[in-house]
């Protein structure tokens, strides 16, 4: 059983980007183990081979703790609950009637993970949708209470559907909004094989309403206004660049800024004018189109995939500045690599990952 829990677990560590969290538990949890069993007068290579045999550390590790629903919202939140939980996984105590189990440790984590956690549940009224593109809609809602976010951020959004498919109820968007803008938006594309959810999404009638919650995410601007960026936004990635240059323009500050922004067809770009409009906070936009062949005479932009020297080109200081990149997986692994070969170090490389893409 251990090679299959491996393997599938380890695929939604994968999956869901939480090696760091995973990892975390395990070396807590060995530890905890390890100090417990040498106690009882253990010896540390038995321990050894019976934690990787026979604790389900695998099991519990990639599968029970990874679970969106329960997980905190931020990284170093994260690392602390994969400690916490480790931790108590390893123990072995009784005190009265509470005893050490794996399902203590996880009831531990998970009243960490809500006292920390944004478990507010917003309800958003659709006000309008926007067709941005022909495959991308904007959803401009409501919500029926205040709540602040930091530019770049996303939440869980939770739409009650009849017979939803296996991919359930719920999805990550980022907010495309500013947190200075009252409405709030998000947008999303729409394919001919739409799941169940993105098939209600896209009929939502103005007055319908759509829960929020679990606000997340690190990909938000440096709080240094000295720092040089450059954003990297493939199709619908670009939606945190469209609320950071919202929010900037809105509190009249100035940054660094340099916008990559690549789409198969010109009509595929969506919020221009809110980027033309960035000029005045310091954005420089660099355009570009994938599909060579559809590209019209007219089109002033680059074309084909970002590389090494358009990047050069663009952005001749490009060893000292701090990277964005946003947008389907793939995208985001290539763009990642091709920056590490060009010398740029993975701590100045920020990601925000759209898996579904
Ligand atoms: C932090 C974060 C922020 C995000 N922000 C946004 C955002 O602002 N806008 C946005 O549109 N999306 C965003 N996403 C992605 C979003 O959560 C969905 O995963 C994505 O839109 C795909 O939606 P869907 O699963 O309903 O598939 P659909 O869009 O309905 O399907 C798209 C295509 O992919 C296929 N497909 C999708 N998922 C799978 C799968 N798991 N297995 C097999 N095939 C699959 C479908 O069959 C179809 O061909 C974000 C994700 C994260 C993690």
């Amino acid at each position: 059983m251990l090679p299959v829990v491996s393997i599938v677990g380890l695929l939604i560590v994968r999956k869901l980007r939480r090696g760091h969290l995973f990892i975390t538990f395990v070396v807590f949890a060995t530890i905890m183990i390890l100090l417990t069993g040498i106690n009882h007068g253990f010896a540390p290579k038995d321990l050894s081979a019976q934690l990787l045999t026979s604790w389900p550390v695998f099991y519990f590790g990639t599968i029970m703790l990874t679970e969106p629903m329960t997980t905190p919202p931020t990284k170093i939140l994260r690392l602390v609950y994969g400690a916490i939980v480790g931790l108590f996984f390893g123990a072995s105590f009784r005190v009265g009637p509470i005893f050490s189990s794996p399902e203590f440790a996880l009831v531990v984590g998970n009243l960490f993970s809500f006292l920390v956690g944004f478990k507010r549940r917003i309800v958003f009224t659709l006000e309008s949708k926007v067709q941005l593109s022909p495959d991308t809609i904007e959803f401009v809602f409501i919500p029926n209470k205040e709540f602040s976010f930091l530019p770049g951020q996303y939440m869980e959004w939770t739409l009650q559907h009849k017979r939803p498919d296996s991919r359930g109820n719920r999805r990550y968007f980022t907010i495309a909004s500013s947190p200075t803008e009252e409405l709030v938006r998000i947008c999303s594309k729409f394919s001919d094989k739409s799941s169940s959810f993105k098939k209600a999404l896209k009929v939502l009638k103005v007055g319908d309403g759509i829960v929020g919650s679990q606000l997340d995410g690190e990909f938000v601007l440096p709080e240094d206004p000295d720092v040089k960026m450059v954003f990297i936004a493939g199709g619908v990635g670009i939606t945190p660049f469209r609320s950071m240059i919202r929010s900037l323009l809105d509190t009249g500050q100035q940054r660094w800024m340099i916008l990559f922004y690549v789409n198969k067809l010109e009509d595929d770009i969506v919020y221009k004018e809110v980027f033309d409009e960035g000029k005045a906070a310091g954005l420089k936009t660099v355009y570009t189109l994938t599909d060579i062949v559809k590209v019209s005479e007219k089109w002033r932009g680059k074309v084909g995939y970002i590389d090494e020297n358009m990047i050069k080109e663009e952005v001749p200081d490009y060893e000292d500045r701090v990277y964005y990149l946003s947008g389907p997986n793939m995208m985001v692994d290539l763009y990642k690599k091709l920056l590490m070969d060009m010398g740029i170090k993975q701590s100045e490389i920020k990601t925000d990952y759209f898996p579904g893409y």
